[in-house]
């Protein structure tokens, strides 16, 4: 939305007149604001983008020029620009998926110092074949549709490809936002020169800058281990909610017992396998991780009579499904033939909820949760692996 904003910006005549003003200030702002947050938040990542996308910005303003002629140093310097910038892109995406491990921060900041010096370098009359070679005609003859020499063209569409790839093996919203951020970058060097260049830029530092506010609000209001959102969500969505509603509690039954016998790591996965199995409840149910082995179902405008099937529905697919637990002896790549049933561990789990409405004697959020919990309560001790009401 933000690229399309800048499209359009670019296009509309008075629009962009009005933008004009904005266009020397608006960079500082954004590469220094965001490499503020980005330093704050202990994201080099970011650093890094916004200064390689400050960079080339600058040198698009003062040293490069597309329309020189091919061989003078400000055509090479554009050239360089256009070849480097989506390299380093997705130099830097690469490291962010990397970032678990030892990051390679060192020597990816040294690459991105000497490119400069390597710039002035490939400008040299001496070093003219290289300089012709990043120009070199690919496919097609006569007029090009864009300024970006075609070997960069390739880097550009490799890179997005490299990225998008990543967004598709892990689909996270810092890698969605270096894929937009590439393609905001080609739309920079396509337009070749200041405002509009500065413009797409300045852009794609805003899409990465973003990314991290709403990496960071995900991180405050959803849960890391099932994806759902937590407790803070819960509170806020309940406090914006009014009149009709019911909540369930839902808990996994003798799940430290499964623990115990299956270990931590393998109960985490049963976590997300009930969490999964809860975000598919219908009848307008908003499932959370209230904290632990517990969930909390919200069901906006239902009474509590009304969610009940749902529940039940749900509850029962916990039963049934079939929980196949990944053991040690789980071999990496998946084998060519079914391996015997025996050797697959299945195991039953079940849960136990309890439901509550605002009613007579409860009519804050706090005291319907209370009332959930003590139906939760009593679905236990009942025998467990049923649905409770409050009364
Ligand atoms: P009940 O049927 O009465 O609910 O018994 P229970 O064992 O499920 O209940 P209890 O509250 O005694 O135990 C909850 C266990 O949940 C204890 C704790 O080790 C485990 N647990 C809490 N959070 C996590 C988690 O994030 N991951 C894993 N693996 N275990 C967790
Ligand atoms: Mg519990
Ligand atoms: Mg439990």
């Amino acid at each position: 939305m933000l690229l399309l904003g800048a499209v359009v910006a670019l296009r509309s005549g008075p629009l962009r007149d009005s933008l004009a003003a904005l266009v020397p200030v608006a960079p500082w702002l954004v590469f220094g604001a965001g490499m503020l947050l980005g330093w704050r938040f202990n994201r080099i990542q970011l650093v890094l983008a916004l200064l390689v996308l400050a960079g080339a910005d600058r040198a698009l303003v003062y040293v490069a020029d597309a329309g020189a002629p091919v061989g003078s140093a400000a055509r090479v310097a554009f050239t360089c620009v256009a070849v480097l910038l989506p390299l380093d892109l997705a130099a830097i995406a690469w490291m962010t998926e990397r970032s678990r491990q030892v990051p390679p921060t060192g020597w990816l900041l040294a690459a991105l110092a000497i490119q400069p010096l390597v710039v002035a370098l490939v400008a040299r009359p001496e070093l003219a074949d290289v300089a012709r070679a990043l120009e070199r005609r690919l496919v097609g003859e006569g007029g090009a549709w864009t300024p970006v020499p075609q070997p960069a063209t390739l880097v550009f569409v490799t890179a997005l490809g490299l990225i998008v790839a990543g967004c598709l093996a892990r689909q996270t919203i810092t890698q969605s936002s270096l894929a937009w951020a590439v393609v905001a970058t080609f739309l920079a060097l396509h337009a070749a020169a200041p405002p509009a260049s500065t413009v797409y830029l300045t852009t794609a530092g805003l899409i990465l800058v973003v990314s991290l506010i709403e990496t960071s609000h995900r991180m405050a209001y959803d849960d890391e281990l099932t994806g759902l959102p937590g407790r803070r969500a819960l509170g806020e969505a309940l406090a914006r909610l009014g009149g009709q509603y019911a909540i369930a509690m839902v808990d996994i039954d003798h799940f430290k017992r499964f623990n115990d016998e299956h270990g931590h790591a393998v109960g985490d996965q049963l976590l997300r396998m009930v969490g999964t199995t809860l975000t598919r409840i219908d009848g307008g149910g908003r499932p959370f991780r209230y904290g632990g082995e517990e969930f909390a179902v919200l069901f906006p405008s239902t009474t509590a009579e009304e969610a009940l099937p749902h529940l039940e529905r749900f509850r029962h697919s916990i039963e049934h499904a079939s929980f196949t637990l990944r053991g040690r002896d789980r071999p990496r790549t998946k084998p060519k033939t079914v391996r015997p049933a025996g050797h697959r561990r299945r195991v039953a789990v079940t849960v136990s909820i309890g439901v509550a409405e605002p009613g007579s004697g409860r009519a804050a959020p706090d005291d319907v949760i209370k009332a959930a919990d003590a139906a939760l309560y009593r679905a236990k001790h009942a025998g467990r692996n049923r649905t409770s009401s409050a009364g």
